[in-house]
């Protein structure tokens, strides 16, 4: 490790400046995104307007020039509505994807540092780990052990083994580490690249459309028939009374043009848009954006427990050595020099002697660090120690094997060391090194040991066995066996605190964490007893007990298991499938690439930000930008609060435009004349459906949204009593519109004032209901009405709206209505106002 920082030094910022400005930077070319035009232009793509536009051309070929204006500007300032929405989720979604945007590790200055694999440049030197993916095309200049998968390259799925040496050195852009490490120099970027040749033939990938879009898609098509079916009859009700076909005709169509909910899916589409910035500011950052909807579903989360579930802040605490346990808080660490050899050089942690403090000059995996840390206090003492070596052959830790091994040269002799899981380690030890001297190690030593090992993990250490071996030493996997034992390690890491107060919410909103680790079974029992994952031994199985059930019984085992411990990456896709099995819907976090298979499985994927591998990240729906349990849980409600912010504008937008339809539908029914003109109706679908729907978009969670139960995964939008609060409400603002509008005719007020007391009517109710919707169990009374200023916004501007074209005397002549006086408001809010007190009154105390 440190010869190769010595010779490693990459290039400089600035020259790497240069070349980028001479190179360009290193990205795929992608498809051509519409321009902000084209997308204003999309929104007249819809023949209703289409025909709309027609007849108003027809009516302004009559004579009526003022009304096809009026409409036309109707329609643009729609059309202008929707541009806006649908670029701004364009725009958020192609921040996410950038947010997204995958990073290397680079040398520059002679510094590792993280940066995005757009400004990578030709010459530049690139640090490769397992589970990364490669950043350009290069070729190797040191490493140990790399394994590459070349598949989507070559097709082939089988890992390729490369090195400097023999021949296989060239490495590829978007081919990702499986085994080993090592350094590459960048040999070509971007288009010039081998994957760039290929680009084009990635470029159609197509943009995933939610399970709930397209049902909504499917939906809005039953009900484009039912609208135009009811218009179709006012409009031939109408002619049959003797009114003119023309005026009839428009009047149709606008009432077509405002019922049919053809923004629909495209609102659902900004739903999720929206939502997924909010999780943004929450950490999470969603890659898939169907996920956003299962996340509310999520009845499990499979969580890892290091860094996730604790702070993945270790301090080395006690250790094991020629018999004694020493408590590093009152004891000084034995002076064992083998030991210390196997800690600090059996260590892939990175140094930076140029800082004085042992915290800066330490970095990379808080399990080594520990280590060093706890075992040096002075940074030169430390140096000098290292400086007697030099590594000459690794094999680096992987979680199945749950150990590494190091070969040092020390003044030209070669010693092997090893370090890992205590069980694992001392499997493969035959001897054990006691007060200087080897002895063998009995079966009855072996016991003693891990009753060692279980006192220590059972106050919560996570515990390194050590071991070494010298004599001839082979350069392979074998060399992990006929070790001679050392000691035992145990380093703490605390619970995060949030993850406690995590946990007690995902209990409260029936949701089951599942702590899953590497660890072992006391150390993770103690940690997860103290978070109240669980309370009973019994729940904890070890991947040991995994190995021996079937898949049958797994299913069955599963139900209860709230600790997996000891676990493989491979026994982690089993649980997933077992607990899916079981009609769960499951959220799994995994780190390393062997992860990735159980984050596909999943049902949410949830990888990594800080520590995750490129392959995980890609194979997740959902990454942690903080790497935090609490995170997914907050992740879990912005879901469900999302999915209920679909349900209330769904339940706001039929229900409206139900009223629209019946106020109209029923007047013909009833020989009545048309309570509303065409260009009311056009003005009432501008006023109501528009920002105050998108408003209930962002409408802030319900305060018991997190004391429900997940809801099913194949629930329907509409149900839960959906579809007869809207068939219900819709009605009813239908009846109250067209009864105002009777009231006013009964007291003798001309057309024109029907007309707007009917409007008006219409346009309250909606306002009125607007604020119902916010919430399916609880009265208008109960919400904090300026938890959403949005909506409140929204609504007054929709009542100035009203009040202009009622009082503006030029824009009462365009849409032809009349200033109320309080009498005829009386009647307004009358009507407007008594389904909503009733329905308040009835659930306030329905709550109660
Ligand atoms: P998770 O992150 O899944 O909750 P984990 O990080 O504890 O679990 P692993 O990283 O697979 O799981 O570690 C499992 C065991 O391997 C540890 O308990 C420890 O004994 C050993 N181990 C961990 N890191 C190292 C390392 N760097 N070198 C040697 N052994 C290690």
């Amino acid at each position: 490790m440190i010869e190769e920082k010595v010779v490693t030094l990459g290039l400089s910022s600035r020259e790497a400046e240069n070349r980028k400005k001479k190179f360009g930077s290193n990205e795929l070319i992608k498809e051509k995104k519409k321009s902000a035009f084209m997308v204003f232009i999309s929104q007249f793509n819809d023949l209703m307007i289409w025909v709309l536009l027609a007849s108003t051309v027809v009516s302004a070929l009559m004579g009526d020039i003022a009304d096809a204006i009026t409409i036309v500007i109707i329609v643009v300032v729609n059309a202008i509505l929707g541009f806006v929405q649908e670029f701004r989720t364009e725009k958020s979604l192609e921040a996410l994807k950038n947010l997204a945007a995958p990073t290397c590790k680079v040398i520059r200055d002679g510094d590792m540092k993280v940066i995005n694999a757009v400004d990578l440049t030709i010459g530049d030197l690139v640090v490769l780990e397992a589970g990364d993916r490669i950043p350009a095309d290069g070729t190797l200049s040191g490493g140990s052990g790399l394994t590459i998968d070349e598949s989507l390259l070559t097709g082939e799925s089988v890992g390729v083994n490369k090195d400097t040496r023999s021949g296989h050195s060239s490495v590829f852009m978007g081919t990702t580490i499986l085994k080993g490490k090592g350094t590459m120099k960048v040999t070509a970027i971007g288009m010039a690249t081998e994957m760039g040749k290929i680009a084009n033939l990635l470029q159609n990938i197509e943009e995933e459309k939610t399970p709930l879009k397209q049902k909504l898609e499917s939906l809005g098509k039953v009900l484009v028939f039912l609208c135009l079916g009811i218009c179709a009859i006012v409009t031939v009700v109408g002619v049959a009374r003797g009114n003119d076909i023309g005026e009839m005709f428009l009047l149709g169509v606008s009432l077509a043009v405002a019922a049919i909910p053809e923004g629909l899916p495209a609102i659902v589409t900004v739903a999720l848009a929206l939502g997924v910035s909010r999780m943004i500011k929450r950490n999470a950052l969603v890659r898939k954006l169907p996920a956003v909807e299962t996340l509310g579903c999520t009845s499990v989360i499979c969580s890892d427990k290091t860094g996730t579930l604790t702070q993945n802040k270790m301090t080395l605490k006690e250790i094991y050595i020629d018999n004694k346990v020493y408590n590093l808080d009152k004891d000084n660490p034995p002076n064992n020099i083998v030991l210390t050899k196997s800690l600090v050089y059996c260590n892939d942690c990175n140094y930076n002697f140029s800082e004085k403090t042992m915290d800066k000059v330490l970095h990379g995996d808080p399990t080594e660090t520990a280590l060093v840390k706890g075992l040096f206090k002075d940074v030169k003492a430390l140096k000098n120690f290292l400086s007697f070596h030099k590594r000459v052959f690794d094999l680096p830790f992987d979680s199945n094997r749950k150990m590494m091994s190091v070969i040092v040269s020390e003044s030209g002799k070669e010693t092997c060391y090893v370090k890992g899981a205590p069980e694992r380690i001392m499997d493969r030890c035959s001897h054990i090194l006691e007060d200087g001297k080897i002895k063998p190690l009995t079966q009855t030593k072996k016991k003693e040991i891990l009753m060692i090992v279980d006192g220590m993990s059972n106050r919560a250490l996570r515990c390194l066995g050590a071991a070494y071996k010298e004599g001839y030493l082979v350069k392979d996997e074998s060399l992990e066996k006929g070790l001679t034992f050392i000691g035992i390690v145990g380093s703490i890491d605390p619970p995060r605190d949030e993850a406690r107060d995590a946990v007690l919410q995902c209990k409260l909103a029936g949701i089951r964490p599942i702590m899953i680790t590497g660890d072992h079974k006391n150390t993770a029992f103690a940690i997860a007893k103290s978070l109240s994952i669980c309370n009973s031994n019994d729940s904890v199985l070890t991947g040991e007990d995994l190995e021996k059930l079937t898949d049958r019984d797994l299913e069955r085992e599963v139900k209860k298991a709230k600790v997996f411990a000891r676990v493989s990456p491979n026994h982690k896709l089993r649980i997933v499938k077992a607990l899916k099995k079981n009609g769960n819907i499951v959220a799994m976090t995994g780190d390393g690439v062997n992860d990735a298979p159980a984050i596909k499985e999943a049902d949410i994927g949830v990888s990594m930000g800080i520590s995750g591998t490129d392959v995980t990240k890609e194979a997740s729906s959902m990454i942690l930008m903080d790497d935090n349990f609490a995170t997914i849980v907050a992740a879990v409600e912005e879901g469900r609060v999302i999915y209920d912010n679909i349900r209330k504008f769904i339940r706001y937008l039929l229900s409206c435009n139900l009223g629209e339809v019946l106020t109209m539908f029923l007047a013909s029914l009833f020989y009545l004349p048309n309570p509303l003109t065409p260009i009311q109706i056009l003005f009432v679908n501008l006023a109501t459906d528009g920002l105050p729907a998108i408003a209930l978009g962002v409408d802030p969670a319900d305060k018991d949204i997190m004391s429900q139960k997940p809801r099913k995964k194949d629930e329907s939008i509409f149900a839960r009593g959906l579809t007869e609060k809207i068939l219900v409400r819709g009605t009813l603002i239908g009846i109250c519109t067209l009864t105002s509008f009777i009231v006013g005719q009964y007291f003798g007020f001309d057309l024109k004032t029907s007309r707007t007391i009917a409007l008006a009517t219409l346009v309250m109710s909606q306002l009125i209901h607007v604020f119902e919707c916010r919430s399916e169990r609880h009265s208008i009374i109960e919400i904090k009405l300026l938890s959403n200023p949005y909506l409140v916004g929204a609504v007054l501007v929709s009542i100035t709206m009203i009040m202009s074209i009622m009082y503006i005397p030029f824009l009462q002549g365009v849409f032809q209505t009349q200033a109320l006086n309080l009498l005829e408001w009386g009647i307004v809010m009358f009507f407007s106002g008594i389904i909503a007190t009733i329905n308040s009154v009835f659930l306030y105390f329905k709550t109660r």
